[in-house]
C-alpha cells in the first residue's frame, strides 16, 4: 500500500493489512511463508518528519543451519521509524556518522510494503537454528543427532577435539 503523504490526515492514519511476499524477496532464501505477514501500522506527520510505528506477525519455515531440518519460526516484531524528506538526502554526505542509517521518503510517497519487507528481513537470525542446543549432524554417518543416537561413537570425541568443536560452534 502506497501512502500519499500529501493526503495524510492530520491525526495520522492507521492501517491494518496482510502482505504477501515471495521468499525470493527475503535475505534468507531457504524460507517458506506459512502465513501472510499481518501488519498494524500508524503513519503520522510531525513537522516535516514522517513517523511510522507498527507491529507485524507472521510464521515462516526456515532450514536449520546446523542439522538442515526445516523448522517453524514465528515472527512478532515492532518497529518505530522516522523518515525525512528527500531534500535532506541531498546533503546526506554532510550528515554525521550516526545519521547514516537515516531513512528518507521520496516524491511525497511511502510504500508500506517496502517498509514491512525491510523490517521483516531485519528480524531474521543470521544463523537460523531449530533449537539453541541443536547438535547438528553426526560427522561420521550424517544422521541428525537429535533423532536418536547413531551407532557410531562419534560424539565421544577426544576431549581436545571436543574443545575444538566447541570453538567451531561458537564461531557459527
Ligand atoms: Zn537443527
Ligand atoms: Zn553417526
Amino acid at each position: 500500500m502506497i501512502i500519499d503523504l500529501d493526503r495524510l490526515p492530520e491525526d495520522g492514519l492507521n492501517i491494518s493489512q496482510d502482505y504477501e511476499f515471495f521468499s525470493s524477496e527475503l535475505v534468507e532464501e531457504n524460507t517458506v511463508f506459512l502465513e501472510p505477514v499481518h501488519a498494524d501500522i500508524n503513519v503520522r506527520l510531525l513537522g516535516e518528519e514522517i513517523f511510522i510505528t507498527g507491529r507485524f506477525t507472521t510464521c515462516l519455515s526456515f532450514v536449520c543451519s546446523r542439522c538442515l531440518s526445516p523448522f517453524e519460526l514465528k515472527v512478532d516484531s515492532r518497529f518505530d521509524l522516522v523518515y525525512l524528506p528527500e531534500e535532506l538526502d541531498m546533503v546526506k554526505d554532510q550528515l554525521d556518522d550516526e545519521d547514516m542509517g537515516q531513512l528518507f521518503f521520496y516524491s511525497q510517497k511511502i510504500d508500506l510494503k517496502d517498509v514491512v519487507l525491510e523490517q521483516l528481513n531485519l528480524t531474521f537470525p543470521v544463523r537460523p537454528l531449530c533449537a539453541k542446543d541443536c547438535q547438528g549432524i553426526c560427522p561420521v554417518c550424517g544422521k541428525i543427532i537429535k533423532e536418536g543416537d547413531c551407532s557410531c561413537a562419534a560424539h565421544e570425541l577426544d576431549p581436545r577435539l571436543g574443545k575444538f568443536k566447541d570453538f567451531l560452534r561458537d564461531k557459527r
